[in-house]
């Protein structure tokens, strides 16, 4: 039997400005119970896509995406802010629930006709998910799955992932 997630968020309003309630997963991640379950839910939703790489964003999608990745037997790819990463990057410029923003991967990380799964920790308008997938395909992967902890359903960001295998554990 699962857990209930939603357990362990917290909702913190206005952060990090006026308007925003923030879905904080600290307490489900520092919950080794909860963290475990998290893990498996997401595996069990993968696994049958057979990914050969888990791509996770900064820095959230770094928690949640290596632990998923090596309870897959996957490798994993982080999606790094511009600067981070020592060779040569492709990026992604998009717009966030609040401001805009830039990801980068790796030129090398995925090899023509990889299969990955994307992974987040909250889905909110799918600005961060959509560039990250385009990213994927520059490189010539195939996106088998892309993965949420949240989905913040009145965000409607589901809809910039219209035509791609898409799951989220829990919704608000
Ligand atoms: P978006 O690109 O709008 O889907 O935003 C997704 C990214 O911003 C994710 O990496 C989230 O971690 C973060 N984010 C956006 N809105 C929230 C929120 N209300 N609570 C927690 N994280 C959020």
């Amino acid at each position: 039997m699962s857990l209930d997630l939603r357990e362990r968020v917290r909702d913190v309003p206005d952060f990090p400005t006026e308007g925003i309630i923030f879905k904080d997963l600290m307490p489900l991640i520092a919950d080794r119970e909860y963290f475990a379950d998290t893990i498996r839910q997401l595996a069990d939703w993968a696994r049958p896509r057979e990914p050969d790489l888990v791509l996770g964003a900064e820095a959230r999608g770094f928690i949640f995406g290596g632990a998923l990745a090596y309870e897959l037997g996957a490798g994993f790819i982080p999606a790094r802010k511009p600067g981070k990463l020592p060779r040569e990057t492709v990026e992604a410029t998009y717009a966030l629930e609040y401001g805009t923003d830039s990801l980068q991967v790796h030129r090398d990380a995925v090899a023509a006709g990889a299969r990955v799964v994307v992974l987040d920790d909250v889905l909110a308008t799918g600005g961060t998910a959509r560039a990250t997938v385009e990213l994927v395909e520059k490189l010539g992967g195939i996106v088998v799955g892309v993965l949420f902890v949240i989905e913040l359903t009145f965000l409607e960001g589901r809809e910039r992932l219209a035509g791609y295998d898409f799951h989220s554990l829990i919704q608000y």
